[in-house]
């Protein structure tokens, strides 16, 4: 055989597999459908969260990241409904990054190419794959131009083709998909001006969500995730209904003198889809193919860039000396949970309703307990499991803090978390 695995899908999550694979000796076929080496993905708000960081730094991919200009955001403010909360800029929480794709996408790639190993296949379109005698999955076919067609054999395929994995369903892989009940839509401006605390704001507005976010070339993106019960108001004049919600943030960014530079992107619908991520003998799936989450937390990305490198950890050395593969793909199935547990919660919250008494009271709790405001920061970041907010000690103070903060009468005011 020619490569030692066959990556399918030369984005976040290929890419990543493909140069961790690459400098791990393997041979690679990294096989991408599309031919330009500037594709990118269009539908994607960028923001990859702190919890990636660590996993950015080790591939070598953060500094080139911001050779392409792009901004980091190290303290994200979150407005809630008792008071800003932001981590102090000793809480140790990861900086979050954000490269438009159209830089993101071909630079990955550029890297990936250039890792001895890695043979980028463009413009090969998967259209089915190839078993052996046991039924395991052992290649691909490419239709190449339409209608050349090529095979590709390795004791590996992963899919890393997205949401719609065309590798998933031509396994037979089955999917489980869950609703979405927010909208989403943002733009990018020059010269606009935030005025929340914080390098960046979130605003939480139970149940409808805002972000304004520093990304690469020194604009600023402001986003909006309403719940879909305002989509009549947003069917009727997009744009005017945008610039109303924006206007209503408080502490939202001055943009009288600011440039609009992008029309509004974005989508009425995007459920949430999961797949097994190691569904058959021979086959893995990473990035969006195995778990494609709510857009409104801006996991996607990073779930991408860590499941890619999960996999390869787990499987690069039975790979490289014919080990045991069966059981490396159930160690990098038992990493994948961190992302489950996540996305379970996710799920919950895609719902947009209301927050319940619990949620409520860590909201508040965090406006005035900077420990609070920390793990609500390194959960929304992902940058430990959910335990670190979603447990019982956590839980309990954050009660009992918000019930003080309510007899002292002091619910709405500013953070006492939030820097000077
Ligand atoms: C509206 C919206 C906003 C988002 N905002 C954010 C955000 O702010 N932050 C964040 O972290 N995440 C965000 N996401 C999620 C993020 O875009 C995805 O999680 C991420 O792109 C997943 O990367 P991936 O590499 O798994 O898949 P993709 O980026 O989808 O790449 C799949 C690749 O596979 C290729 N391919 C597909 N089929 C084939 C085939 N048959 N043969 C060969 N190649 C094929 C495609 O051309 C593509 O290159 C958002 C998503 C949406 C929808």
């Amino acid at each position: 055989m020619e490569h030692d695995v066959i990556i399918v899908g030369a984005s976040i999550a290929g890419c990543t597999a493909a140069t961790a694979y690459g400098r791990a000796g393997l041979r690679v076929a990294l096989v991408e459908r599309h031919r330009s080496p500037r594709a990118h993905k269009t539908l994607c708000g960028h923001f990859v969260l702190g919890g990636t960081h660590g996993v950015l730094e080790r591939m070598g991919f953060w500094q080139p990241m911001l050779a392409r200009g792009a901004a980091v955001t190290g303290g994200l403010g979150v407005r809630t409904g008792a008071g800003w909360v932001v981590p102090r800029p000793d809480s140790g929480v990861p900086p979050a990054i954000s490269l438009r794709r159209s830089a993101l996408d071909p630079l990955l790639r550029e890297i990936a190419a250039a890792t001895p190993g890695v043979d980028l296949l463009r413009g090969h379109r998967v259209v089915d794959l190839v078993e052996d005698r046991t039924g395991a999955v052992a290649g691909v076919v490419t239709s190449v131009g339409g209608s050349e067609r090529a095979t590709l054999r390795a004791r590996l395929v992963v899919g890393a083709d997205g949401h719609h994995s065309t590798v998933a369903r031509l396994a037979g892989v089955a999917e489980d998909s869950a609703p979405n009940r927010r909208f989403l839509f943002w733009t990018y401006y020059e010269g606009a001006t935030m005025n929340g605390p914080g390098d960046g704001q979130v605003w939480s507005l139970d149940p409808d969500i805002a972000v304004c976010i520093p990304v690469d070339g020194g604009l600023t993106q402001v986003g909006v995730f309403p719940a879909k019960d305002r989509l009549a108001e947003f069917t009727a004049d997009r744009v005017a209904a945008f610039d109303r919600f924006v206007a209503r943030l408080p502490d939202g960014p001055s943009l009288a003198g600011a440039r609009r530079v992008s029309n509004l992107v974005g989508t009425t619908d995007y459920p949430c889809i999961r797949r097994d991520p190691t569904p058959r003998p021979g086959l893995a799936l990473i990035g969006d193919a195995a778990t494609a989450s709510d857009p409104v937390p801006a996991v996607g990305c990073g779930w991408a860039f860590r499941s890619a490198v999960w996999l390869a950890d787990a499987t690069a050395v039975p790979l490289a000396d014919g080990g045991n593969l069966r059981r490396a793909l159930r160690s990098y199935r038992r990493a994948h949970r961190f992302i489950d547990k996540y996305d379970a919660l996710g799920r919950q919250e895609a719902l947009a309703r209301p927050a319940d008494p619990l949620r409520r009271a860590v909201r508040t709790a965090a406006v005035t307990d900077p420990d609070i405001a920390r793990r609500l920061a390194m959960f929304g970041m992902r940058a430990a499991p959910p335990s670190v907010l979603l447990n019982p000690k956590v839980l309990a103070r954050a009660v009992v803090g918000s019930r003080t903060r309510a007899l002292r009468g002091t619910a709405g005011r500013t953070s006492s978390a939030t820097p000077a």
